[in-house]
């Protein structure tokens, strides 16, 4: 087999979406399970689409994920440099050789040309109105004017673009290691622009040109770029390259968690989940986009999940580790069909992952969360809280928002739990329950839960009148995590203080 050369090649036009780093997953996944190269290219190539900032974003954001690049921006390697804007020599070169050999044309029309001709089309009643084999002997290109006027408009320096003369009914043929066999006729691709007349190549050239010299042997993408790929093949052809051509691999779309149609920025914000790995100022409205990591995903969780969008083991496992991942992937087990976007399954994923910690590091979140707001906590005391909530957390701020009252003593309770749990027997029991635990030695949950039976028996009273009522007095709250155990870690003085604040302030009406 070839040796393993993949790319992630983003463009820096904003902030990379969730579906990029999908891809940059699943090139890597190859890459990794084959010992083979992850390379980043950053590809720059149209100006005006670009975002300051989107380039470290990027980079980032693969590092947040875990997806580590071998060559390429930020990285180097022997094929550098990997940002095409600093490749523009390189392009000029091939286009050239297209252009001398016959497979390539200058085109110097104006925009109130091509207008033109697509009209004239238009009302031939050609579908595509395309600068393509159906119209390019009517424009103004070397292929219409003669070799001296052409070289005359060169040497004037007026503006001109090089365009892909598409040879002329011919079937493309082109294997999809995803989709399988796919042949399109020549008739269906137009001259696409190889440069532009600020002498940047274009997209297509760019990216064939690069893929070539940087050995990729597998192009994984998403599936958007299918149409292009009968372009490149063309491409490869006519530079005498389909020998070396990468194989190609396009990606099943990221759809709606209904199904219907792609998912967008827009559909994500509707509700109310993100759309990229990290926070994102968009540096032009200043508008800022809550990340995945902010929102509390755990990276493992975010790729277990992406992987499994498009991908599947072909068995019912569903938990993978990055190694497992690598160890299990094929491309031939990437579905065709859309992958729904179903943002529970990643809350399940990321409740799966935050579990599997141990209670230090839960306790590290919960630490992190109480520092900022200058709340000190023991590390014993973080940990004892990590493991009474851990059953009960999706999100490691879920911590701290669950914890609160370890930290604060409720000062009001629910009326309605006081008229109907609140009486002289509930109090009477309560003060005893104080009494004893404030008298308790080594007090823990087991003790609590001893101390609170026998005390209910002496009084002839029963422990279950009371849970209620000592769940609202110490925790403020209904429900929580287990009571018992939420007495060990408040202690016998502060659950004993929560307790007759309670019986000192609650009157019955
Ligand atoms: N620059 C293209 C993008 O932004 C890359 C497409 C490809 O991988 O060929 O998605």
């Amino acid at each position: 087999m070839r040796e393993v050369r993949v790319r992630f090649a983003p463009s820096p036009t904003g902030a990379l979406h969730i579906g990029g780093v999908r891809t940059a997953l699943y090139n890597y996944l190859l890459a990794r399970k084959h010992n083979g190269t992850m390379i980043l290219r950053i590809e720059d190539t149209d100006q005006s689409r670009y975002v300051p900032g989107a380039e470290e974003y990027i980079i980032k954001s693969l590092e947040w994920a875990g997806i580590q690049i071998d060559e390429g921006v930020g990285k180097g390697g022997s094929h550098a440099p990997y940002r095409q804007s600093e490749r523009k020599e390189i392009y000029k070169q091939y286009a050239q050789k297209l252009v001398d050999e016959g497979n390539a044309y200058y085109a110097f029309d104006t925009e109130a040309e091509l207008e033109l001709m697509r009209e004239r089309l238009k009302a031939q009643g050609d579908p595509n109105q395309q600068y393509s084999s159906n119209s390019r002997l009517q424009m103004k290109n070397s292929l219409t004017l003669s070799e001296a006027e052409t070289q005359q408009k060169l040497n004037a320096g007026e503006p001109h673009v090089i365009r892909f003369k598409v040879p002329v009914n011919q079937e493309i043929y082109l294997t999809d290691l995803i989709r399988g066999e796919v042949v399109v006729n020549s008739s269906q691709v137009d001259d696409k622009v190889l440069m532009k007349s600020d002498g940047m190549p274009t997209y297509h050239l760019a990216n064939v040109v690069d893929d070539y010299l940087m050995k990729i042997s597998h192009v994984i993408r998403g599936e958007e770029w299918l149409p292009s790929a009968p372009l490149h093949v063309l491409l490869y052809q006519s530079l005498g390259w389909q020998n070396e051509m990468p194989q190609f691999a396009h990606l099943p779309l990221l759809l709606k968690p209904d199904g219907n149609g792609k998912l967008s920025k827009r559909d994500a914000d509707k509700m109310g989940f993100p759309i990229f790995p990290l926070n994102w100022k968009d540096p032009a409205t200043n508008e800022l986009a809550v990340g995945y990591k902010e929102v509390g995903y755990l990276p493992e969780a975010l790729i277990n999940f992406l992987a499994f969008l498009g991908w599947n083991p072909g068995t019912e496992k569903e938990i993978f580790s990055l190694q497992e991942l690598i160890d299990e992937f094929t491309i031939e087990r990437i579905g065709k069909a859309g992958a729904k976007f179903d943002i529970h399954k990643a809350q399940w994923y990321n409740q799966h992952y935050l579990r599997s910690k141990n209670n230090s590091e839960l306790a590290s979140y919960l630490l992190e969360d109480l520092k900022k707001e200058n709340i000190f906590c023991s590390q014993e005391k973080a940990e004892k809280i990590a493991h009474c909530l851990r059953e009960r957390v999706s999100f490691p701020q879920e911590l701290r928002l669950q914890s609160n009252f370890f930290f604060f003593a409720p000062t009001q309770f629910d009326e309605q739990v006081i008229l109907k749990k609140w009486n002289a027997d509930a109090a009477k029991l309560l003060l005893a329950y104080s009494t004893e635990i404030k008298a308790a030695k080594n007090l823990n949950a087991e003790l609590a839960k001893i101390i609170l039976d026998n005390t209910a028996s002496q009084l002839g009273l029963k422990a279950g009148q009371i849970l209620q009522v000592l769940r609202m007095i110490l925790t403020g709250q209904g429900s929580g995590p287990d009571l018992m155990l939420s007495i060990e870690i408040l202690g016998s003085e502060e659950t004993t203080k929560r307790i007759n604040y309670a019986l000192q302030t609650i009157t019955i009406k």
